[in-house]
Protein backbone atom coordinates (compact mmCIF):
# COMPACT_ATOMS: atom_id res chain seq x y z
CA UNK A 1 0.00 0.00 0.00
CA UNK A 2 1.16 3.39 -0.85
CA UNK A 3 1.72 6.05 2.40
CA UNK A 4 -0.98 7.67 3.25
CA UNK A 5 -1.24 11.58 3.02
CA UNK A 6 0.84 12.65 6.57
CA UNK A 7 0.96 15.22 9.00
CA UNK A 8 3.81 15.79 10.90
CA UNK A 9 2.93 17.67 14.18
CA UNK A 10 5.59 18.69 16.38
CA UNK A 11 4.68 18.08 20.53
CA UNK A 12 2.99 15.20 22.18
CA UNK A 13 0.32 16.94 25.11
CA UNK A 14 -3.45 16.50 24.82
CA UNK A 15 -3.68 18.70 21.55
CA UNK A 16 -2.01 16.36 19.40
CA UNK A 17 -3.86 13.66 21.10
CA UNK A 18 -7.16 14.68 19.95
CA UNK A 19 -5.86 15.41 16.48
CA UNK A 20 -4.94 12.34 16.48
CA UNK A 21 -8.51 11.47 16.55
CA UNK A 22 -9.54 12.98 13.77
CA UNK A 23 -6.87 11.96 12.17
CA UNK A 24 -7.96 8.25 12.48
CA UNK A 25 -11.90 9.54 11.04
CA UNK A 26 -9.94 10.70 7.99
CA UNK A 27 -7.40 7.88 7.32
CA UNK A 28 -4.37 10.45 7.69
CA UNK A 29 -1.14 9.48 8.95
CA UNK A 30 -0.48 11.68 11.83
CA UNK A 31 3.01 11.36 12.29
CA UNK A 32 3.97 13.22 15.91
CA UNK A 33 7.17 14.44 17.54
CA UNK A 34 6.13 13.55 21.45
CA UNK A 35 8.54 14.69 24.56
CA UNK A 36 7.84 11.30 25.89
CA UNK A 37 7.08 7.80 24.45
CA UNK A 38 4.18 7.54 26.96
CA UNK A 39 2.73 10.93 27.06
CA UNK A 40 -0.36 12.23 25.79
CA UNK A 41 0.49 11.49 22.30
CA UNK A 42 2.57 8.65 22.87
CA UNK A 43 0.27 5.90 23.71
CA UNK A 44 -2.50 6.63 20.88
CA UNK A 45 -0.14 7.75 18.36
CA UNK A 46 1.70 4.46 16.54
CA UNK A 47 4.01 6.65 14.29
CA UNK A 48 5.58 9.07 16.74
CA UNK A 49 9.43 9.33 17.88
CA UNK A 50 11.08 11.00 20.87
CA UNK A 51 12.80 14.43 20.55
CA UNK A 52 13.09 17.95 20.88
CA UNK A 53 11.18 20.60 18.90
CA UNK A 54 14.87 22.35 19.12
CA UNK A 55 17.28 19.05 17.48
CA UNK A 56 16.96 19.84 13.62
CA UNK A 57 18.07 16.26 13.70
CA UNK A 58 14.56 15.16 15.11
CA UNK A 59 12.88 17.74 13.13
CA UNK A 60 14.36 16.37 9.80
CA UNK A 61 13.29 12.81 10.69
CA UNK A 62 9.62 14.01 11.29
CA UNK A 63 9.09 15.82 8.19
CA UNK A 64 10.61 13.28 5.94
CA UNK A 65 7.72 12.20 3.36
CA UNK A 66 5.44 14.07 5.18
CA UNK A 67 2.99 16.55 3.48
CA UNK A 68 3.13 19.17 6.05
CA UNK A 69 4.28 20.35 9.58
CA UNK A 70 1.78 21.76 12.04
CA UNK A 71 2.28 21.97 15.68
CA UNK A 72 0.52 21.88 19.41
CA UNK A 73 2.51 25.04 20.96
CA UNK A 74 4.56 27.65 19.64
CA UNK A 75 7.69 26.35 21.05
CA UNK A 76 9.69 25.78 18.18
CA UNK A 77 12.72 27.98 17.17
CA UNK A 78 12.31 30.00 14.24
CA UNK A 79 15.78 28.60 12.91
CA UNK A 80 14.28 25.29 12.77
CA UNK A 81 11.24 26.57 11.34
CA UNK A 82 13.05 27.88 8.45
CA UNK A 83 15.46 25.14 7.69
CA UNK A 84 12.06 22.67 7.70
CA UNK A 85 10.22 25.09 5.39
CA UNK A 86 12.52 24.33 2.74
CA UNK A 87 11.89 20.90 2.75
CA UNK A 88 7.87 20.83 3.60
CA UNK A 89 4.68 22.87 3.95
CA UNK A 90 4.93 24.10 7.26
CA UNK A 91 1.29 25.28 8.74
CA UNK A 92 1.36 28.30 9.81
CA UNK A 93 4.36 29.49 8.76
CA UNK A 94 6.99 31.04 10.65
CA UNK A 95 6.23 34.46 9.25
CA UNK A 96 2.92 34.11 11.05
CA UNK A 97 3.97 31.77 13.55
CA UNK A 98 6.11 34.48 14.90
CA UNK A 99 3.33 36.66 16.19
CA UNK A 100 2.02 33.84 18.28
CA UNK A 101 5.61 32.98 19.70
CA UNK A 102 6.58 36.35 20.82
CA UNK A 103 4.04 38.82 22.66
CA UNK A 104 6.13 42.15 21.91
CA UNK A 105 5.84 41.51 18.26
CA UNK A 106 2.03 40.69 18.39
CA UNK A 107 1.60 44.03 20.07
CA UNK A 108 3.36 45.97 17.64
CA UNK A 109 1.75 44.14 14.64
CA UNK A 110 -1.55 44.42 15.93
CA UNK A 111 -1.04 47.65 16.85
CA UNK A 112 -0.06 48.42 13.45
CA UNK A 113 -2.95 47.37 12.09
CA UNK A 114 -5.54 49.52 14.18
CA UNK A 115 -6.40 46.04 16.41
CA UNK A 116 -7.70 47.18 19.87
CA UNK A 117 -5.09 46.16 22.66
CA UNK A 118 -4.46 47.28 26.29
CA UNK A 119 -2.14 50.50 26.48
CA UNK A 120 1.17 48.84 26.47
CA UNK A 121 5.11 49.25 26.19
CA UNK A 122 8.38 47.11 25.31
CA UNK A 123 10.15 47.80 29.19
CA UNK A 124 13.80 46.88 29.05
CA UNK A 125 14.61 48.18 32.91
CA UNK A 126 12.74 49.16 36.01
CA UNK A 127 13.58 52.79 35.04
CA UNK A 128 11.17 52.48 31.79
CA UNK A 129 8.59 50.22 33.61
CA UNK A 130 7.80 52.71 36.84
CA UNK A 131 7.62 55.18 33.69
CA UNK A 132 5.01 53.10 31.82
CA UNK A 133 3.10 52.31 35.75
CA UNK A 134 3.12 56.26 36.37
CA UNK A 135 1.51 57.22 32.65
CA UNK A 136 -1.41 54.01 32.77
CA UNK A 137 -1.64 53.87 36.61
CA UNK A 138 -0.45 50.61 38.49
CA UNK A 139 -1.78 47.52 38.68
CA UNK A 140 0.34 46.78 35.43
CA UNK A 141 0.34 43.47 33.99
CA UNK A 142 3.97 41.87 33.10
CA UNK A 143 4.70 39.40 30.93
CA UNK A 144 7.53 37.74 29.73
CA UNK A 145 7.61 38.31 25.60
CA UNK A 146 8.52 34.14 25.03
CA UNK A 147 7.56 30.79 26.39
CA UNK A 148 4.56 32.05 28.79
CA UNK A 149 1.77 29.51 28.57
CA UNK A 150 -1.30 29.25 31.46
CA UNK A 151 -0.66 32.29 33.42
CA UNK A 152 3.62 31.52 33.51
CA UNK A 153 5.47 34.23 32.53
CA UNK A 154 2.64 36.84 33.90
CA UNK A 155 2.39 38.89 36.65
CA UNK A 156 0.45 41.32 38.28
CA UNK A 157 2.52 44.24 39.46
CA UNK A 158 1.57 46.51 41.98
CA UNK A 159 5.53 48.08 42.03
CA UNK A 160 8.20 47.66 39.69
CA UNK A 161 9.57 45.68 42.75
CA UNK A 162 6.99 43.01 42.12
CA UNK A 163 9.00 41.79 38.86
CA UNK A 164 12.62 42.78 40.65
CA UNK A 165 13.80 38.68 39.83
CA UNK A 166 12.31 39.40 36.40
CA UNK A 167 15.32 41.38 34.67
CA UNK A 168 18.22 40.17 32.58
CA UNK A 169 16.37 37.54 30.21
CA UNK A 170 15.91 40.27 27.65
CA UNK A 171 12.59 43.63 27.39
CA UNK A 172 9.73 42.62 29.15
CA UNK A 173 5.97 43.74 27.84
CA UNK A 174 4.17 45.93 30.24
CA UNK A 175 0.43 46.09 29.82
CA UNK A 176 -2.19 48.42 31.79
CA UNK A 177 -4.29 46.36 33.77
CA UNK A 178 -7.48 45.54 32.14
CA UNK A 179 -10.69 45.90 34.48
CA UNK A 180 -12.46 43.54 32.06
CA UNK A 181 -15.71 42.08 32.92
CA UNK A 182 -15.49 38.47 31.00
CA UNK A 183 -13.17 37.28 28.61
CA UNK A 184 -14.26 35.56 24.79
CA UNK A 185 -12.51 33.65 22.94
CA UNK A 186 -12.71 33.88 18.82
CA UNK A 187 -11.71 31.00 17.14
CA UNK A 188 -11.03 29.76 13.36
CA UNK A 189 -9.53 27.81 10.50
CA UNK A 190 -7.93 28.95 7.68
CA UNK A 191 -6.32 27.63 4.32
CA UNK A 192 -3.04 28.37 3.02
CA UNK A 193 -5.06 29.72 -0.27
CA UNK A 194 -6.76 31.94 2.26
CA UNK A 195 -10.51 30.30 3.44
CA UNK A 196 -11.92 31.37 6.59
CA UNK A 197 -14.44 28.93 8.79
CA UNK A 198 -15.40 30.92 12.14
CA UNK A 199 -17.01 28.98 15.03
CA UNK A 200 -19.08 31.10 17.03
CA UNK A 201 -17.49 32.97 19.56
CA UNK A 202 -17.17 31.70 23.11
CA UNK A 203 -16.58 32.92 26.42
CA UNK A 204 -14.21 31.95 28.95
CA UNK A 205 -13.53 32.11 32.47
CA UNK A 206 -9.60 31.45 33.13
CA UNK A 207 -8.43 30.87 36.85
CA UNK A 208 -5.35 31.66 37.98
CA UNK A 209 -4.28 32.50 34.42
CA UNK A 210 -5.79 28.65 33.42
CA UNK A 211 -8.69 28.18 31.26
CA UNK A 212 -11.22 26.91 33.33
CA UNK A 213 -14.73 27.15 31.83
CA UNK A 214 -15.74 27.87 28.19
CA UNK A 215 -19.61 28.09 27.10
CA UNK A 216 -20.00 28.48 23.25
CA UNK A 217 -21.92 30.53 21.65
CA UNK A 218 -20.65 33.37 23.87
CA UNK A 219 -22.81 34.09 27.27
CA UNK A 220 -23.07 37.90 28.75
CA UNK A 221 -22.55 40.18 25.91
CA UNK A 222 -24.31 41.55 22.92
CA UNK A 223 -24.43 40.02 19.42
CA UNK A 224 -22.87 43.00 18.21
CA UNK A 225 -19.75 42.22 20.46
CA UNK A 226 -19.67 38.91 19.26
CA UNK A 227 -19.81 40.18 15.35
CA UNK A 228 -17.16 42.46 16.07
CA UNK A 229 -14.89 39.70 18.20
CA UNK A 230 -15.03 37.28 14.82
CA UNK A 231 -14.61 40.06 12.54
CA UNK A 232 -11.45 40.99 14.43
CA UNK A 233 -10.07 37.28 14.40
CA UNK A 234 -11.01 37.13 10.87
CA UNK A 235 -8.89 40.43 10.04
CA UNK A 236 -5.83 38.83 12.23
CA UNK A 237 -6.01 35.69 10.24
CA UNK A 238 -5.56 37.60 7.00
CA UNK A 239 -3.44 40.03 7.45
CA UNK A 240 -1.22 37.95 9.40
CA UNK A 241 -1.35 35.31 7.04
CA UNK A 242 -2.18 32.60 9.85
CA UNK A 243 -3.36 29.05 8.53
CA UNK A 244 -4.42 25.94 10.60
CA UNK A 245 -6.37 26.96 13.79
CA UNK A 246 -6.51 30.82 14.98
CA UNK A 247 -7.45 31.42 18.59
CA UNK A 248 -7.61 35.30 19.63
CA UNK A 249 -8.29 35.78 23.07
CA UNK A 250 -9.75 39.18 24.13
CA UNK A 251 -11.24 41.12 27.25
CA UNK A 252 -14.75 42.43 27.07
CA UNK A 253 -14.75 46.21 28.56
CA UNK A 254 -17.68 48.22 29.42
CA UNK A 255 -21.40 48.26 29.75
CA UNK A 256 -24.15 48.31 27.17
CA UNK A 257 -23.96 50.05 24.57
CA UNK A 258 -20.40 50.99 25.42
CA UNK A 259 -19.03 47.24 25.55
CA UNK A 260 -16.31 46.90 23.53
CA UNK A 261 -13.26 44.14 22.86
CA UNK A 262 -9.32 44.56 23.70
CA UNK A 263 -7.43 41.94 22.20
CA UNK A 264 -4.94 40.27 24.63
CA UNK A 265 -3.04 36.84 23.07
CA UNK A 266 -3.09 34.69 19.96
CA UNK A 267 -2.73 30.80 19.84
CA UNK A 268 -2.17 29.14 16.16
CA UNK A 269 -3.31 25.62 17.11
CA UNK A 270 -5.96 23.94 18.51
CA UNK A 271 -6.73 25.72 21.38
CA UNK A 272 -8.33 24.83 25.14
CA UNK A 273 -11.30 27.79 24.30
CA UNK A 274 -11.91 25.24 21.47
CA UNK A 275 -12.26 21.89 22.62
CA UNK A 276 -16.19 22.03 23.14
CA UNK A 277 -16.25 22.28 19.32
CA UNK A 278 -15.51 18.37 19.36
CA UNK A 279 -18.81 17.84 20.85
CA UNK A 280 -21.12 21.00 20.00
CA UNK A 281 -20.18 21.73 16.46
CA UNK A 282 -20.45 20.29 13.09
CA UNK A 283 -16.71 20.56 13.12
CA UNK A 284 -14.36 20.23 15.48
CA UNK A 285 -11.16 22.19 15.92
CA UNK A 286 -9.08 19.21 15.64
CA UNK A 287 -10.29 17.98 12.34
CA UNK A 288 -10.50 21.18 11.13
CA UNK A 289 -6.56 22.34 11.74
CA UNK A 290 -5.65 18.65 10.01
CA UNK A 291 -8.55 19.68 6.89
CA UNK A 292 -6.39 23.67 6.71
CA UNK A 293 -2.96 22.79 6.64
CA UNK A 294 -3.77 20.45 4.08
CA UNK A 295 -5.59 22.89 2.39
CA UNK A 296 -8.83 20.63 2.00
CA UNK A 297 -12.10 22.37 2.08
CA UNK A 298 -13.12 23.15 5.61
CA UNK A 299 -16.11 22.17 7.50
CA UNK A 300 -19.27 23.73 8.75
CA UNK A 301 -18.08 26.12 12.43
CA UNK A 302 -21.71 26.20 13.22
CA UNK A 303 -23.33 24.35 16.34
CA UNK A 304 -24.67 21.29 15.20
CA UNK A 305 -28.21 22.78 17.01
CA UNK A 306 -28.31 25.85 16.79
CA UNK A 307 -30.70 25.88 19.50
CA UNK A 308 -28.23 24.60 21.93
CA UNK A 309 -24.88 26.11 23.80
CA UNK A 310 -21.84 23.94 24.35
CA UNK A 311 -20.37 24.14 28.37
CA UNK A 312 -16.91 23.04 28.56
CA UNK A 313 -15.10 22.49 31.93
CA UNK A 314 -11.63 21.59 32.91
CA UNK A 315 -10.47 18.79 34.73
CA UNK A 316 -7.54 20.80 36.17
CA UNK A 317 -5.81 17.82 38.65
CA UNK A 318 -7.30 15.77 40.93
CA UNK A 319 -7.38 13.89 44.34
CA UNK A 320 -7.12 10.40 42.57
CA UNK A 321 -4.45 9.24 40.95
CA UNK A 322 -6.33 7.34 37.81
CA UNK A 323 -9.44 9.66 36.87
CA UNK A 324 -10.36 6.78 35.11
CA UNK A 325 -11.76 5.12 38.27
CA UNK A 326 -14.38 7.73 38.21
CA UNK A 327 -15.86 7.14 35.18
CA UNK A 328 -18.83 5.35 36.57
CA UNK A 329 -19.56 8.39 38.91
CA UNK A 330 -18.41 11.07 36.75
CA UNK A 331 -21.13 10.01 34.02
CA UNK A 332 -23.44 9.37 36.46
CA UNK A 333 -23.17 12.78 37.81
CA UNK A 334 -23.15 14.75 34.61
CA UNK A 335 -25.97 12.81 33.16
CA UNK A 336 -26.94 11.37 29.70
CA UNK A 337 -25.29 14.64 27.57
CA UNK A 338 -22.25 14.83 29.10
CA UNK A 339 -19.11 14.05 27.03
CA UNK A 340 -15.39 12.94 28.78
CA UNK A 341 -12.32 13.80 27.46
CA UNK A 342 -9.08 12.33 29.56
CA UNK A 343 -6.00 12.95 28.29
CA UNK A 344 -3.59 9.82 29.82
CA UNK A 345 -1.79 12.42 31.79
CA UNK A 346 -0.03 11.73 34.73
CA UNK A 347 -2.16 13.68 38.24
CA UNK A 348 -0.67 16.62 39.20
CA UNK A 349 -1.47 19.20 41.24
CA UNK A 350 -3.91 21.92 38.65
CA UNK A 351 -2.73 20.21 35.66
CA UNK A 352 -5.18 19.94 32.62
CA UNK A 353 -5.95 16.25 32.78
CA UNK A 354 -9.14 16.25 30.42
CA UNK A 355 -12.25 18.50 30.13
CA UNK A 356 -16.22 17.25 30.11
CA UNK A 357 -17.99 19.33 27.34
CA UNK A 358 -22.29 19.05 27.75
CA UNK A 359 -24.68 20.20 25.00
CA UNK A 360 -27.67 21.78 26.33
CA UNK A 361 -30.37 24.20 25.45
CA UNK A 362 -29.71 25.78 28.48
CA UNK A 363 -26.28 27.05 29.48
CA UNK A 364 -26.87 26.94 32.68
CA UNK A 365 -28.03 23.28 32.97
CA UNK A 366 -25.07 22.56 30.89
CA UNK A 367 -22.64 24.21 33.08
CA UNK A 368 -24.03 22.26 36.43
CA UNK A 369 -23.86 19.08 34.71
CA UNK A 370 -20.44 19.53 33.09
CA UNK A 371 -19.35 20.47 36.72
CA UNK A 372 -21.08 17.68 38.40
CA UNK A 373 -19.33 15.38 36.07
CA UNK A 374 -15.64 17.27 36.72
CA UNK A 375 -15.84 17.32 40.25
CA UNK A 376 -16.56 13.58 40.19
CA UNK A 377 -13.80 12.89 38.05
CA UNK A 378 -11.63 15.23 40.27
CA UNK A 379 -12.79 13.28 43.64
CA UNK A 380 -13.83 16.71 45.10
CA UNK A 381 -14.88 19.97 44.84
CA UNK A 382 -11.37 21.76 43.95
CA UNK A 383 -8.18 21.05 43.63
CA UNK A 384 -6.43 24.14 43.82
CA UNK A 385 -5.40 23.55 47.15
CA UNK A 386 -3.92 20.60 46.68
CA UNK A 387 -0.38 19.60 47.93
P1 LIG B 1 -0.70 33.02 28.76
O1 LIG B 1 0.23 33.23 27.61
O2 LIG B 1 -0.06 32.35 29.91
O3 LIG B 1 -2.01 32.40 28.36
P2 LIG B 1 -2.06 35.60 28.93
O4 LIG B 1 -1.37 36.78 28.38
O5 LIG B 1 -3.19 35.03 28.14
O6 LIG B 1 -0.98 34.49 29.31
O7 LIG B 1 -2.62 35.94 30.37
C1 LIG B 1 -3.26 34.96 31.18
C2 LIG B 1 -4.46 35.58 31.89
O8 LIG B 1 -4.05 36.67 32.70
C3 LIG B 1 -5.50 36.15 30.95
O9 LIG B 1 -6.38 35.19 30.47
C4 LIG B 1 -6.19 37.16 31.86
O10 LIG B 1 -7.13 36.51 32.70
C5 LIG B 1 -5.02 37.69 32.67
N1 LIG B 1 -4.47 38.90 32.01
C6 LIG B 1 -3.52 38.93 31.03
N2 LIG B 1 -3.28 40.19 30.62
C7 LIG B 1 -4.07 41.00 31.34
C8 LIG B 1 -4.30 42.43 31.39
N3 LIG B 1 -3.61 43.28 30.61
N4 LIG B 1 -5.22 42.89 32.28
C9 LIG B 1 -5.90 42.05 33.09
N5 LIG B 1 -5.73 40.72 33.10
C10 LIG B 1 -4.84 40.18 32.24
Amino acid sequence: MSTPVTVAVIGGGQLARMMQESAIALGINLRALVEAEDGSTGQVTVDKSVGEPGSWEAVAALIEGADVLTFEHEHVPDPVLRQASRRVSVQPPADALCYAQDKLAMRERLGAMGVPCPAWARVDDEAALEEFGARVGWPLVVKTPRGGYDGHGVAVAHASSDVASWWGHGPLLAEAWVPFRCEVAALLARTPSGRIESWPVASTVQRGGVCSEVTAPAVGIRPETACEARRIGETIASELGVTGVLAVEMFVVGEGADERILVNELAMRPHNTGHWTIDGAVTSQFEQHLRAVLDLPLGSGEMRDPATHAVMVNLLGSRSDQPTRALADALRAGGERAKVHLYGKEVRPGRKLGHVTVVDADPATALACARACVEALRGGPDSTDLP
